[in-house]
């Protein structure tokens, strides 16, 4: 039997009030007030756009979510994890100073707004799945303390996997830096000797002792080294790389299955909105002014993440004639993230679209 996905046409040229009634009703048909009891905290896992970028989903959307729970009595907050590469997102300081210059403040969005994986990205919880690649996976630390888990994804092309939206969100978006590491790398981390000043701030960091003085420059032990990733944060000097060359098959599949781990960690608890709005050809983390490769659909929400995206790539399909993937990433087949998750019991690509018009 198909998922339940419920759909609303929308468009950003509408007045962003009718954007918000839309999502309050979507809310409403999805019944996702009853995910949450009164008292319960709900995490709102979403994208505040890197530096320049301003199609990410606004901080006016994301309001009517926040009432919807709290007028459940839920306890809600907006939240995103910090990333792996050198960025204004890659600590909760900057972060959270971007998302504010983005308008994701208490006043605009309701609630408060934190970052999931701690100061750097390194508070995480292990959970077993089922997967084909992984036993367990690691993701944020603060998903496991939360009760509830509402996800808020942009759908847009992707440069490695074709397709970002919700399994991106998830598998990639809650997890922690040493899980961002396992999915991203084909490698352990290295130092490159020309761009290192011997600071030595590395080592310090290391949790293995797996860096050490090699003359006047850090040298990394692949044997002793977890790939935890803390280096890669803690280098000023961006001095310490690692070979990101994963093929995007092999990295959808590792995405889908962190996202098995975020979903089984919230079984029952768990309700994702799909934004196919000012869809572009990078995902948000580009960090430039992009402008969108196909119409405006609409906005999608269910409690399959795994049928949610299907629906969006089928609706795009729909509109612009082909798979989004085939506007930004020709070569990329940004499927496969969906057979995968399908294969591994995270949800269904069978789903029953229902339109809301009035
Ligand atoms: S933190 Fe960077 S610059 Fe400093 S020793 Fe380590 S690799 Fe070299
Ligand atoms: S990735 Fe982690 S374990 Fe490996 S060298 Fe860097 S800090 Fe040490």
């Amino acid at each position: 039997m198909g998922a339940t996905v419920w759909f609303v046409r929308a468009s950003v040229q509408e007045p962003v009030e009718a954007i918000a009634a839309k999502i309050r009703r979507l809310f409403e048909a999805a019944e996702f007030g009853k995910l949450a009891e009164p008292g319960e905290l709900v995490a709102i896992k979403m994208h505040f756009g890197e530096k320049h970028n301003d199609t990410h989903v606004q901080p006016e959307m994301v309001w009517p979510i926040v009432q919807s729970l709290i007028a459940r009595g839920a306890k809600p907050f907006v939240t995103d994890t910090n990333v792996l590469y050198r960025s204004e997102r890659s600590n909760a300081v900057d972060h959270l100073l971007l998302a504010h210059r983005h308008g994701f403040t208490p006043e605009r969005v309701g609630a408060p707004v934190l970052i999931l994986d701690g100061l750097r990205g390194n508070q995480e919880f292990e959970i077993e799945i089922p997967g084909q690649i992984y036993r367990k996976v690691s993701l944020a630390a603060g998903l496991a303390l939360v009760d509830v888990l509402i996800t808020v994804s942009h759908v847009t092309g992707h440069i490695a996997m074709g397709l970002g939206g919700t399994l991106k969100n998830m598998g990639m978006g809650l997890s922690s830096r040493m899980g961002k590491l396992r999915q991203h790398s084909a490698s352990k981390p290295y130092v490159d000797q020309k761009a290192c000043t011997g600071c030595w701030v590395c080592i310090r960091w290391c949790p293995e002792d797996a860096i050490v003085r090699e003359g006047q420059v850090a040298w990394i032990d692949p044997d002793r080294c977890i790939g935890c990733g803390e280096c890669l944060t803690v280098c000023r000097f961006d001095a310490v790389r690692h070979d990101w060359r994963v093929e995007s098959a092999e990295l959808q599949r590792r995405v889908a299955e962190h996202a098995l781990g975020a979903a089984i960690s919230k079984k029952g608890k768990l309700g994702c909105f799909n934004f196919v709005l000012n869809v572009t050809k990078d995902c948000d983390c580009l960090g430039r002014k992009q402008v969108p490769v196909v119409p405006d659909v609409g906005i999608l929400a269910s409690t399959d993440p795994v049928a949610i995206d299907a629906a969006a790539l089928d609706l795009i399909r729909e509109v612009a004639g082909a798979e989004l993937f085939r506007f930004a990433y020709p070569h990329l087949d940004g499927r496969e993230q969906l057979r995968h998750a399908e294969k591994i019991g995270l949800g269904t690509q069978k789903y029953e679209l229902v339109e809301i018009t009035a």
